[in-house]
């Protein structure tokens, strides 16, 4: 399960190593919180036309990567809060899919860091930590039969403390198909431009490994 701030961001952090896992037959579900309904310098631009062509862009950019599910949870951009009810959401989420990886941004970054990126990966790591796992936290889900679930793994992208490579060299060109797809956001890149600066993060992300691109995390692994 990827939960991703805005749409483009889980392709920017992870769309190489999903390209690895659906090829691998590994299920994958986006979570997308806000439809990036603010992020745009075109004064014309409405945000309610703003977030259609931005969903449009994710659903396009996670059918080319083999992910079957994109659910958009449609909070405000720039608006997302550490609240018990977006907690709650997230909680539901991981007990219906049960996923064994949860992917997202790492909320510790220091600085200028998008307000949306920080909140989007504290509230991930509180859903799978205690909440999604315990009994007693949400009786009102377990009477609808949403049981406890243990997620094995998190996965943070953009962190500053990586622990953990995953080798993209051979699904790098489905993550710039995929980044290509949000026409709304690099749109003004050409594609030589973008492939180039893509090439050269994950070539820096790979250093001092025996494979050329990729991805690097902050992993945590939860025992059980
Ligand atoms: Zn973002």
């Amino acid at each position: 399960m990827v939960v991703t701030p805005h749409p483009d961001d889980a392709e920017f952090g992870v769309a190489g190593t999903v390209a690895r896992w659906t090829g691998q037959n590994k299920a994958v579900v986006y979570v997308v919180c806000t439809s990036g309904d603010k992020g745009s310098s075109d004064p014309n631009m409405r945000p309610h036309e703003l977030s259609k062509i931005r969903e449009e862009e994710q659903r396009a950019a996670a059918k080319l990567l083999g992910v079957k599910e994109v659910i958009f949870l449609r909070h405000p951009d720039q608006g997302l809060e550490d609240t018990p009810e977006f907690r709650k959401e997230l909680v539901r989420l991981i007990r219906i899919y049960r996923p064994a990886t949860v992917v997202s941004a790492d909320p510790y970054r220091r600085y200028l860091w998008h307000r949306d990126h920080r909140i989007t990966g504290q509230v991930t790591l509180d859903a799978v930590f205690p909440y999604a796992r315990d009994h007693l936290s949400y009786p009102d889900l377990l009477e609808e039969g949403l049981y406890p679930h243990k997620v094995s793994e998190i996965l943070l992208w953009a962190s500053e403390d990586v622990n953990f490579r995953v080798d993209i060299t051979n699904t790098f060109h489905l993550k710039l198909a995929a980044l290509r797809c949000h026409r709304s956001q690099v749109g003004h890149l050409s594609s030589k431009k973008l492939e180039k600066r893509l090439r050269e993060r994950h070539e820096e992300m790979a250093r001092g490994e025996d494979f050329q691109l990729a991805e690097a995390f902050h992993r945590v692994e939860i025992r059980s």
